[in-house]
């Protein structure tokens, strides 16, 4: 068996291993990409980037690389309750980093940002199937290279392969998970006639729905459902595509959106809870982006998330002669910054997802409270997660106090 060494290998190629291969390599690191993927195709993921992981793409470098393959800004923000328009929002102008929304077609921009990897010098390997990894003394992983099981080392190895992949379960971390509350349902569709400079949202907490079209240009739109797991069905495949307009008009949204639409990738639907690891680095071995904590979907933060992960552990790597040091660097501000956009999305389901008297009851009061002073709803979830948070936040939040 041939053993190779390298500073970094990246165990998958998506935005999160692509964006830290070319952020390391552009600093002079040995880097290689493992990518299982041959060819990029729509597994239905984020597309849409909100203003503070926009922030973040800018000082990563790869936003030009977004807006090369297709991506584009959304500077408005609408929101919706049922069908009465509730905010029109300049997110430049409104939020703490005065940023847009990016939107992008999501295998197009990980194929831009893998080629940009290569051109800054990291090696990619694809159609190569990680399939182990070991820890003890510096850190090797196995992967299937044309049928034989082949040696990768590293000072360090980088998980960036996703959610529920078992890589961070064979590198020894505890994976801990919400239990389950929303389903989202995202499909890809075209000729849908509405502003593409805007983000549309419709929310209907009555019904526990949540309704979000991301335009790409072009009368093109990634649109999303989210609902209740308690409602029973999930929309997969060709079939349930009426049923996935059905529950966006239900929502609120106007029928003409979708009156002519047709779909132009797969329908699918996945568990919103989130999961994630807490301290995502031990023995040679770091966790990003969805490795490392995969957010609840429908508040669509985990690109935002995978790219301050990138940038966090670029930095600490670049800081730190020691690597120990600056892996444990980054997972401490990981935990940090994880802990505060994870109790802000609990505490945005608990408010906006419940059904039910109780929960019309919670919601009168918070939002009475939130329109006498708007800094109790906080801007989390758009302008990125604040430096600390308290049980006061929270019951601010509620309008409990
Ligand atoms: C339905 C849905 C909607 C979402 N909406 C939003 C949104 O609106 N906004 C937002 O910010 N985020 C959203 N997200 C989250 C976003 O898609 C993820 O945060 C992002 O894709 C994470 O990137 P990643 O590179 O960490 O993982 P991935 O995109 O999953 O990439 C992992 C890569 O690793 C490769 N890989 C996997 N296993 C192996 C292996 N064994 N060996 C080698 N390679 C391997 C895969 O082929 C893949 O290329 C959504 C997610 C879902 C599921």
């Amino acid at each position: 068996m041939v053993t190779v060494t390298y500073d970094i290998i990246t165990v998958g190629g998506g935005i999160a291993g692509s964006s830290l291969a070319k952020a390391m390599a552009e600093q002079g690191a040995k880097v290689l990409v493992l990518e299982r993927d041959s060819v990029f195709r729509d597994r239905v993921r984020g597309e849409a980037i909100m203003p503070w992981g926009t922030a973040e793409a800018k000082e990563l470098g790869i936003y030009d690389c977004i807006m090369a393959s297709g991506g584009r800004d959304l500077p408005w923000w609408d929101g919706y309750q049922g069908s009465e328009r509730t905010s029109h929002r300049d997110l430049t102008a409104t939020t703490t980093p005065k940023e847009a929304v990016t939107a992008f077609y999501h295998p197009t921009v990980q194929e831009c940002l893998m080629q940009a990897a290569a051109d800054a010098g990291a090696e990619i390997r694809r159609g190569v199937r990680v399939v182990g990894v070991q820890t003890d003394g510096s850190p090797k992983v196995v992967a299937e290279v044309d049928g034989c099981d082949t040696e990768f080392r590293a000072r360090l190895v980088v998980g960036a392969d996703g959610r529920d992949t078992p890589f961070r379960r064979w590198a020894g971390f505890d994976v801990q998970r919400d239990p389950g509350h929303t389903l989202v349902a995202g499909l890809l569709l075209d000729d849908v006639p509405v502003a593409d400079d805007t983000s549309h949202a419709w929310l209907n907490p009555e019904l526990g729905l949540w309704v979000l079209i991301f335009p790409q240009g072009g009368g093109r739109v990634r649109g999303y459902v989210c609902y209740g797991e308690a409602a029973g069905f999930r929309l997969t495949g060709e079939e349930d595509v009426p049923r996935f307009i059905e529950e966006s008009i239900k929502a609120g949204m106007p029928e003409s959106c979708y009156a002519n639409a047709k779909p132009s990738g797969p329908l699918a639907t996945f568990d919103g809870a989130a999961s994630w690891v807490d301290h995502p680095y031990r023995n040679g071995i770091a966790l990003i982006g969805a490795a490392g904590g995969a957010p609840d979907p429908t508040w669509g933060q985990g690109l935002s998330l995978t790219l301050r992960d990138v940038r966090v552990l670029r930095d600490a790597l670049l800081q730190h002669n020691d690597w120990e040091g600056a892996g444990n660097a980054y997972a401490e501000e990981r935990d940090r910054y994880y802990k505060v956009l994870h109790d802000v999305e609990l505490w945005e389901t608990d408010l906006l997802m419940e059904t039910g008297q109780k929960a019309d009851a919670r919601r009168a009061k918070a939002f009475a409270a939130w329109r006498e002073d708007r800094t109790r709803q906080l801007d989390v979830l758009l302008s990125g997660p604040l430096p600390a948070m308290d049980e006061n936040t929270k019951r601010r939040f509620f309008g409990e106090e």
